[in-house]
């Protein structure tokens, strides 16, 4: 990089130079920085115009990337080597280089005027350095009307490019970031909108096979047949829960959930959601019970949202308890909330691990030795969810007592409706 050397700037000129550093360091905009940088170039050494090319990394030739007159564009098609080229010759020595009279100059290319319609008569070019002090292109400024280009000239010009390299180098590096996080962004979303179509297509036609194999299995006499429906019933609630795992993971990757806030009718939804898994319960013979209030319970939330926590508060209720065993649902009114109660008589959890059950991917069984299927989601989206629509969700339990979970959601007032 060029030492500006006081004594040679005038303090015009040095004062220009600094506000020019204040604006360079102040925008990441790269048009905007390269147009701040032709009129600063044009104006701090008194010419007419000025130009930027920067080296192309794969092609080892420079490229016009901004221009004083008007047709950058045709420029910027037009590669500039470095071999036999007035700016290849700056880039190649990293020095300075003035050209008096262009008419006199073997190297300078006339296509470029033709181009752009602009006459050159003579040029000053430095070269532009980055950070790291590599040349990463030239900063030429074009007809000096009063008198030749003086070392004056030369030095501010040339602390112009190596400000001017360093913040372009910054803005292309934070363009390029840019450009990496938005496609990275893309692809999540669709990422995240394949996961949830598909979880929802998937879910459909599993309820009719799930729907169907149950009522075969009821009808059925014969153990044999019974023994087989139970294996291919045991298939499809095992997809059943992976499908429903990937409903979780859906609200997981997506932060914040932006959640509707619709009146729900909960005693339907609670009531829906354990017809669903009518079969299931019966394949395990697990004894349900439901207990609604008299008057229906209208709360505010997300109706998928609502689906998913008590889905899952169903199906952990199933998984962990041993054939046989009872669950009971109770959905009551409790002063401005609705309450829901989901008890079984299963394994139950630990006193210790009660909190830790709603970490995601906390299961209390060790990896290792586990028996029961699922990710470890289930209890966390659940309580994301309850709280960003307003709920509350705990858990009363012990080891081998069985569990009783509590989902508390604020009753859709009369005020409100
Ligand atoms: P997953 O069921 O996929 O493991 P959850 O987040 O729903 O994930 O539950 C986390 C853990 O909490 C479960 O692995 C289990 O150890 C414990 N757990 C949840 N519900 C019950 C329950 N009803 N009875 C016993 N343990 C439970």
């Amino acid at each position: 990089m060029s030492d500006l050397s006081l004594e040679q700037v005038d303090s015009a000129r040095f004062a220009r130079l600094v506000e020019a550093s204040r604006v360079l360091n102040s925008t990441s905009d790269l048009n905007e920085l390269l147009d701040f940088i032709i009129r600063e170039a044009a104006a701090l050494t008194g010419t007419e115009a000025a130009s930027i090319m920067l080296l192309d990394a794969q092609t080892r030739e420079l490229r016009f990337a901004a221009a004083s007159a008007q047709a950058v564009e045709e420029l910027a098609g037009m590669p500039v080597g470095l071999d036999d080229s007035v700016a290849g010759t700056v880039f190649r020595t990293n020095e300075p280089l003035i050209v008096g009279d262009v008419a006199n100059e073997p190297r300078w290319n006339s296509q470029v005027d033709q181009a752009s319609g602009f006459r050159t008569d003579s040029i000053l070019g430095v070269p532009m350095h980055n950070v790291a002090g590599e040349t990463v292109g030239v900063l030429e400024a074009l007809n000096k009307p009063a008198g030749d280009f003086s070392q004056q000239d030369v030095e501010t010009l040339s602390t112009l490019a190596d400000l001017a390299g360093v913040a372009v180098e910054r803005a292309r590096l934070v363009s390029e970031l840019r450009e990496a996080y938005s496609q990275l962004n893309e692809l999540d979303q669709l990422k995240s909108k394949f996961i949830a179509v598909a979880s929802h297509e998937l879910r459909t036609p599993l309820s009719i096979i799930l729907g169907y194999l149950s009522f075969l299995r009821e009808k059925a006499d014969n153990p044999e047949t019974v023994a087989q429906l139970d294996t291919v019933l045991g298939a499809a609630v095992r997809l059943r829960g992976l499908i429903e795992d990937m409903l979780n993971l859906q609200y997981v990757e997506r932060g914040e959930p932006q959640l509707a806030a619709e009146p729900i009718d909960f005693c339907a939804l609670v009531r829906h959601l354990i017809e669903e898994r009518r079969g299931t319960m019966q394949a395990k013979k697990l004894h349900v019970s439901l207990h609604l209030p008299q008057a229906p319970l209208q709360i505010r939330g997300d109706g998928q949202a609502m689906e998913t926590v008590v889905g899952n508060l169903l199906n952990n209720a199933i998984k962990f308890t041993q054939l046989g065993g009872s669950i009971d649902v109770v959905l009551a009114r409790h002063g401005r909330e609705a309450w829901l109660e989901v008890r079984d008589d299963g394994i139950g959890i630990p006193s210790d691990k009660l909190e830790q059950v709603f970490t995601r991917f906390y299961q209390v069984e060790p990896p290792l030795v586990r028996s029961y299927e699922g990710l470890g989601l289930g209890l966390a989206v659940a309580r994301d969810l309850l709280e960003a629509q307003g709920g509350r969700i705990w858990v009363r339990s012990e080891k081998g007592e069985g569990s009783c979970f509590y989902v508390a959601m604020p009753l859709l007032t009369a005020a409100t409706r």
